[in-house]
């Protein structure tokens, strides 16, 4: 198969670009996004699904007998398999549920694991690094079922090679440990985390194994339940899909034992003024009206990464991401946190002598969209000893056009110091 070529040969098949182009003394600025990693831009066909839905066959799911609602429910069930299919060959589509997004699926998980599978002084392990929303979720059941929450360290040296501590986390990953949950891409310095190593140490003490794959959907390639993952967590919106959407996909034993989240229609199996009991499968979970266009919107995301090819879009937003940190390293009094594998897609520096935000201001300024801040993982930020990052993220669309504005742009703002 021909690779599609991607960057700037693409980005007419995302609307956004054209419609945020700048325009200043005469001069075009074009929009140089370069924060994919918190949410990516629309692929046309993602747009075109959910306004098609809209426009024909838009429709409450599970709930009408007439034809929009026949549609819509049909849609929705069969975007399982495509959602499935996308994860790897050991997952079946009626483990798969909609959520909200990530933090929703990580907090059904955390809140349904406490219940079933954990009790007083049991462990729970999770890495130093992770996103608030693998964070705190644990943190409240840890409190809750008076359990023990341990991280896992980082090594090696702050600017870069900084990696998870596999030999501590075989220290931490001891009998009484009865789940390990961890991000499989980090959403700071981008590291990819050894999950095939943390998954096998989990396993040999018969604990859970949850993974945030927020940050890789289009860079897995293993199958990742195939490994022994036992849950994993995505956000549609930060794979060319839509907002207000997640996916929770679960082992067999997980989805038939973890109890619903939030409750009401459409996740009963009987209601009487005494009590409800549930159904069964992906609905438990799923109580109220889901998103529904979100999931045409999701259907076609995946459709498009598919033709596209997951490793394809990494390769191409990793190998931007290696240029720009050779170059960035270059600008004096900036500093990079970046494991600096090559393999990375987000690059997270600082400037001595601007602030995070103020230079994601003047990035602004210059039509060049970055992410200032604590990136929602203020214990890792902490670790890093600084108290703002900027991060640089790149995506299918990302090109060597962003690399040299971006830096055009942080030189301008290291005149003004
Ligand atoms: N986990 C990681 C690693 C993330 O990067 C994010 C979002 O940035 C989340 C979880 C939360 O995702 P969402 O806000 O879509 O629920």
């Amino acid at each position: 198969m021909k690779a599609t070529k991607l960057g700037s040969h693409i980005r007419n098949e995302f609307p956004l670009f054209a419609n945020n182009k700048k325009i200043e003394d005469g001069q075009i600025k074009p929009f140089s996004y370069l924060d994919s990693a918190v949410s990516a831009q629309k692929h046309i066909s993602v747009i075109k699904a959910m306004s098609h839905h809209l426009e024909y066959d838009y429709g409450s799911v599970h709930r009408g007998a007439y034809g929009v609602s026949v549609r819509s429910s049909q849609m929705y069930e069969n975007t399982r398999t495509i959602v499935a299919n996308f994860i790897g060959k050991s997952v079946k589509p009626e483990q798969i549920v909609y959520t909200r997004g990530t933090t929703e699926s990580l907090n059904i998980l955390a809140n349904g694991i406490a219940e079933e599978y954990l009790q007083e002084n049991s462990r729970i392990v999770i890495p130093v690094a992770e996103h608030h929303a693998n964070l705190i979720p644990w943190q409240q059941v840890a409190l809750r079922k008076n359990c023990e929450l341990a991280y896992i360290p980082f090594e090696g040296k702050i600017g870069k090679e900084l990696r998870l501590n596999l030999s501590e986390a075989k220290k931490l990953i001891t009998k009484n440990t009865k789940v390990v949950s961890l991000a499989h891409v980090g959403n700071v310095i981008g590291q990819i985390n050894p999950i095939e190593e943390v998954i096998a140490l989990a396993k040999s003490v018969g604990a859970l194994v949850v993974l945030d794959c927020a940050q890789s959907m289009t860079c897995i390639e293993e199958d990742v339940f195939a490994l022994g993952a036992d849950a994993i967590a995505f956000s549609p919106h930060k794979i060319y899909g839509p907002s207000g959407i997640g996916v929770l996909a679960m082992s067999k034993e997980l989805i038939e034992r973890l109890p619903p989240y939030t409750f009401g229609g459409g996740m009963i199996s009987d209601v009487t003024l005494e009590g409800s009991s549930w159904t069964q499968g992906p609905a438990k979970f799923e109580a109220g009206t889901p998103p529904i266009t979100e999931v045409a919107g999701l259907g076609a995301a995946i459709e498009w990464i598919s033709q596209v090819g997951k490793i394809h879009i990494h390769d191409h937003a990793a190998a931007l991401a290696a240029e720009f940190l050779s170059k960035v390293q270059e600008i004096p009094d900036i500093e990079v946190f970046a494991p600096g594998t090559g393999q990375e897609t987000i690059v997270s520096f600082r400037h001595k002598k601007i602030h995070a935000h103020d230079l994601a201001t003047i990035l602004d300024a210059e039509n060049i969209a970055m992410r200032a801040g604590h990136h929602c993982a203020w214990p890792f930020i902490r670790f890093l000893g600084v108290d703002a990052l900027i991060r640089c993220s790149f995506a299918a669309y990302s090109d060597k056009d962003d690399i040299e504005l971006a830096l055009a742009a942080i030189k301008k703002a290291s005149k003004i110091t």
